[in-house]
C-alpha cells in the first residue's frame, strides 16, 4: 500500500491539518493501493499564503529564466517519463500502452509547446507607432487550479505550465480520485528547483478543499476543468470575491457522417467514442448518420464496437480499460438500461459486465441506434463507451441536431466535399470542429461554447488566459 498522505507546501512534502485519509482504487482490480488524505481549511490556507508569499519574487523573475526552469522540468519529465503514464495506468485504467503513448505523452507535449510559446510571446508592446500608450501582460497572481481524473496529466500540464510561465503561483487540487500523477508531477516540480511556494499541492474533495479553493478571498483565479455541474457551484462560490473563473466543462459532442464520406469514417468514429473508454469531454457520442447510408453504418458501427476488447489496464496491446470508479460504472449502466428504456434499439454491448472479466468497473462498447435527440442518452454527458446513432436527411437537419444541446465543445463532421465541410463547420456552435478525423496541432486553442465552459487552453490562449492587461499612458 502506498503511503501518499503529504501535500507539498511551500517547498515541503508535509502532512495534512487533520487526519482525513481517502483510498485510491484501481478500477482494473477494485482494489485500494495508496492512500492520501483529504485537505480543508487549515491546509487551503497555509498553502495559498505561501503562495502569496511567492509571489512578490516569482512575478518579477525574467522570462529568460522561467524558459530554463520549464526547460529543466521538460527534461525532469521525460526522465520520469514511464513512472508516469504507469501510475496513470493504474489510478484512472488507461490500458497501459495507451497511457505511455497518449496520456504521459500529452505532458511532454504541453510542456514543449508552453516553452516555445513563451520564448516568442511579448509581455509588453506599444499600443501603436503613433501613441504613447504602453501595453503590459502581467501575472494575474495566486490561481487556484482544479483538476479531473478523466486525462489527469494533460488537464494538470495545460494549467500549471501556463501558470509557471507567466510569474504565477498556485495550488492545484487534482481529483481525489486519480491524485498519483499530479504528486508525481509535484516530484518533478520540486526536482526543478522552483522557489517555495510557487506551486503547491493540496488533495482533496469538492466539497472540501474544492470549495475552499473557489471561495478563498486571497485566490485571484480559478481555472477548472470538470463537470458543468461542479463548475456552476465554483462560479456561484467564487462570485463574491470576484475572481476570474476559467472553466472546462462537459460536452455531447456530434459527428455529422455525410453519404460522401470517406470509407472508414464510421469505424473510426466508433474508435473515437470508444478510446479512452468514452472518458473524453470531446468524445463524438452522437453520431448522426445520413438517410443514405444509415443501414450500413449502424452494422459498420456495430461490427466495430464488437471488435474492441475490454481488459485490465496493466495488460499491454490494443483494449480499452476499465472506466474509473464505482459511482462512473453505476451511472453508466444506470444510462444504458434507459436508452433500452426510452425505446432505442441495443445494437451492440449492453448492460452486462464483458464475458472474459469477473471483476473491475468494465463496460462493453455499446453501440445504440434509432436514437431521437430528445431521449436521455442523447442529452447527458454519459462519459463511457457509449454511442447514439441519428438519423437525419437534410444537411440542415444535421446542422440543428447537433446544435440542440447545452454543450458546445467539440463537434465532428466527415464529407469528401471540402466546401461542404467548411460551410457545415462554420455553422456548428461549439470551440472545435474535426473534419475527417484531422487532429488539432499543438497550440491551438482548446475550450467550449455554451455549458462546456468560457475558457480556452493550450498556446498563447492559454498563456492570456492567466494573465491580466494594463495599459500605461505617456511611455517615452
Ligand atoms: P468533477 O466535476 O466531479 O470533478 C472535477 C474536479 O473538481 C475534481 O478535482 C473534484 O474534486 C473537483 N470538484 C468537484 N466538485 C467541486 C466543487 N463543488 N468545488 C470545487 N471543486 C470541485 O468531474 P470529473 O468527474 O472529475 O471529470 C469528468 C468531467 O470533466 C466531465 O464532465 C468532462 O467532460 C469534464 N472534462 C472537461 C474537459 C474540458 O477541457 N472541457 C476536459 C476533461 C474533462
Amino acid at each position: 500500500m502506498l503511503d501518499k498522505k503529504k501535500f507539498y507546501i511551500n517547498g515541503k512534502w508535509i502532512l495534512p491539518f487533520r487526519k482525513n485519509d481517502f483510498e485510491v482504487i484501481n478500477p482494473s482490480t477494485e482494489e485500494v493501493f495508496a492512500i492520501i488524505s483529504l485537505g480543508g481549511k487549515e491546509d487551503v490556507n497555509i498553502a495559498v499564503k505561501a503562495a502569496r508569499d511567492s509571489f512578490e519574487n516569482w512575478k518579477n523573475v525574467k522570462k529568460e529564466e522561467r524558459i530554463i526552469f520549464l526547460e529543466k522540468l521538460l527534461k525532469i519529465y521525460k526522465k520520469r517519463f514511464n513512472e508516469m503514464a504507469e501510475v496513470m495506468s493504474k489510478e484512472m485504467g488507461a490500458p497501459i500502452d495507451y497511457a505511455t503513448a497518449v496520456h504521459a505523452s500529452s505532458g511532454q507535449s504541453h510542456l514543449e509547446d508552453f516553452i516555445l510559446r513563451l520564448k516568442n510571446f511579448k509581455f509588453e508592446e506599444n499600443f501603436d507607432s503613433k501613441s504613447n500608450n504602453h501595453i503590459a501582460h502581467e501575472p494575474i497572481g495566486v490561481c487556484g487550479l482544479i483538476t479531473p481524473w478523466n486525462w489527469p496529466i494533460n488537464q494538470i500540464a495545460l494549467k500549471v505550465i501556463p501558470a509557471l510561465a507567466t510569474g504565477c503561483t498556485m495550488i492545484l487540487k487534482p481529483s481525489e480520485i486519480s491524485p498519483l500523477s499530479a504528486m508525481l508531477f509535484a516530484e518533478m516540480i520540486d526536482e526543478s528547483g522552483y522557489p517555495a511556494g510557487v506551486f503547491n499541492l493540496v488533495n482533496g474533495d469538492g466539497a472540501g478543499a474544492g470549495t475552499e479553493i473557489s471561495g478563498h478571498s486571497d485566490i485571484d483565479m480559478i481555472s477548472f476543468t470538470g463537470s458543468t455541474r461542479a463548475g456552476k457551484l465554483i462560479t456561484k462560490n467564487a462570485a463574491n470575491t470576484i475572481k476570474r473563473v476559467c472553466l472546462e466543462l462537459g460536452g455531447k459532442g456530434g459527428n455529422i457522417v455525410f453519404a460522401d464520406s470517406y470509407p472508414n469514417a464510421v469505424r473510426d468514429g466508433i474508435r473515437n467514442v470508444m478510446s479512452n473508454s468514452g472518458q473524453s469531454c470531446d468524445a463524438p457520442t452522437r453520431m448522426l448518420v445520413e438517410k443514405s447510408i444509415y443501414k450500413r453504418a449502424v452494422k459498420e458501427a456495430a461490427d466495430e464496437a464488437d471488435k474492441i476488447q475490454v481488459d485490465v489496464a496493466s495488460k499491454k496491446g490494443d483494449h480499452i480499460g476499465p472506466v474509473v470508479s464505482k459511482v462512473q460504472y453505476d451511472k453508466i449502466i444506470n444510462l444504458i438500461k434507459s436508452g433500452i428504456a426510452e425505446g432505442a434499439t441495443l445494437a451492440a454491448g449492453g448492460p452486462e459486465l464483458p464475458n472474459n472479466l469477473k471483476k473491475g468497473y468494465f463496460i462493453k462498447p455499446t453501440i445504440f441506434s434509432d436514437v431521437t435527440n430528445d431521449m436521455d442518452i442523447a442529452k447527458k454527458e454519459i462519459f463511457g463507451p457509449v454511442l447514439s446513432i441519428i438519423p437525419f436527411e437534410t444537411e440542415e437537419e444535421a446542422i440543428k441536431i447537433t446544435n440542440d444541446t447545452e454543450y458546445g465543445l467539440g463537434n465532428y463532421l466527415q464529407t469528401e466535399d471540402a466546401e461542404k465541410a467548411k460551410r457545415v463547420a462554420k455553422k456548428l456552435r461549439s470551440g472545435i470542429v474535426y473534419i475527417n478525423g484531422n487532429g488539432a496541432d499543438p497550440g491551438t486553442p482548446f475550450g467550449g461554447y455554451r455549458q462546456s465552459g468560457n475558457g480556452r487552453e493550450g498556446g498563447v490562449w492559454g498563456l492570456e488566459e492567466y494573465l491580466e492587461v494594463k495599459t500605461i499612458t505617456g511611455w517615452k
